[in-house]
């Protein structure tokens, strides 16, 4: 079943989305597109959700915070000895991000194979997987892909709903509406209340755009043999001259990573004052000198160039590697628009193939 959501009842939607789950949406920041909350309250609106251009950033943070406590402790001490409370985090509530593209959403389902199908499950990044909608908007020509687009080297683009749970296409003075899985028809049954129904004559111009889309992508930027580059990564890792190329202009200062929606590396301190603290996980980066940093004063990746060379490896070799040849880079082209000097991981893989041919 499809719903038809009209332009001018999108601001109403969403705020009728707040009576059962925390909504969070794109909207305009400066000169960029930013995922945040929505908070409408009887005094103020929320701030407009932003669909007409592409988020800058992910919307990796709903589910996995920049910075968050993972506990927080107490100490008390009395005649009897210490004792040390401990507070954990509570269980998430329902929440649903809508407006994230395609990619960003298979973004999620490359850290489900790390942080819920892994060896070791995360239990936040579990809950709060669990307790979200995912609502994408489908790209379409006009309002999706651009020249840094490469979604469809993935298959991680407009047909491709593996991570979403209801799908959004730009169509006739609004969206048609699609649930893509079961969380995603229960989710729509309940919050229909704003909607139309779709007809097939909408769910044929919204399949009609999304080719339209694909066909741009493929003929901007032809795939290229991806089966062959965990392979040639490995065999050119050793290529010190190619790396130093490679990573010359960058300037390790990781808004690649920042803005990637399957970067998903972080480190733990733990901050105390007095008898409390808390232990605190935060973003972390490949791209930092500190990263790979040893006590001993020895940095094993001391150079850009070997972690620029680690960054690529491990989105296009060491992931796959261990994910049945899966890419762990979904093709947004976030890294691409945003790096300051213009590095692109496409010429990078393009740039290894081609060592590996020589
Ligand atoms: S955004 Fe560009 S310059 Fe900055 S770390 Fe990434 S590749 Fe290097
Ligand atoms: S490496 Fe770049 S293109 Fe690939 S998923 Fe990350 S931000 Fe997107």
């Amino acid at each position: 079943m499809s719903y038809f959501l009209p332009h001018d009842r999108l601001e109403s939607w969403l705020d009728d989305l707040e009576r059962t789950h925390r909504v969070f949406a794109p909207t305009a920041e400066g000169r960029g597109v930013v995922f945040r909350r929505r908070k409408p309250t009887a005094e103020s609106p929320a701030a407009p959700v932003c669909l007409e251009r592409r988020p800058t950033e992910s919307a990796r943070h709903v589910l996995f915070p920049r910075s968050e406590v993972l506990l927080a402790f107490r100490s008390a001490h009395d005649e009897s000895g210490t004792r040390v409370e401990v507070f954990e985090q509570e269980a998430p509530a329902p929440q649903v991000i809508v407006g994230l593209r395609a990619c960003d959403a298979k973004g999620f389902a490359v850290m489900d194979r790390v942080y819920m199908h892994g060896r070791y499950a995360d239990p936040l990044y579990t809950a709060r997987r669990k307790a979200t909608v995912m609502a994408v908007l489908a790209c379409v020509p006009g309002n999706g892909p651009d020249n840094a687009c490469f979604c469809h080297w993935f298959a991680s683009g407009h047909e491709e709903h593996d991570a979403a749970d209801i799908v959004l296409t730009p169509a006739s003075g609004g969206f048609l509406i699609a649930p893509v899985s079961d969380k995603g028809a229960e989710f729509m049954e309940s919050h229909a209340g704003y909607l139309e129904q779709g007809n097939e004559e909408l769910e044929n111009a919204a399949a009609a755009q999304r080719l339209a889309a694909r066909e741009f992508l493929e003929k901007h930027c032809p795939a290229p043999a991806l089966s062959k580059t965990e392979t040639a990564i490995m065999r050119q890792f050793g290529n010190s001259m190619l790396w130093e190329t490679i990573g010359e202009p960058c300037l390790a200062c990781g808004v690649c990573t920042h803005l990637c929606p399957s970067c998903y590396c972080f480190t733990i301190t733990d901050e105390t004052r007095g008898n409390a603290g808390a232990r605190i996980r935060s973003w972390d980066t490949c791209l930092n000198a500190g990263y790979t940093l040893e006590a001993s004063g020895h940095n094993p990746r001391a150079a850009k160039a070997q972690r620029l060379k680690n960054r690529i490896a491990h989105k296009f070799a060491y992931y796959p590697a261990l994910h049945m040849g899966k890419s762990s880079c979904v093709g947004c082209g976030k890294c691409i628009r945003s790096c300051p000097v213009g590095v692109d991981i496409r010429a990078a893989v393009f740039r290894v193939l081609a060592a590996d041919e020589e």
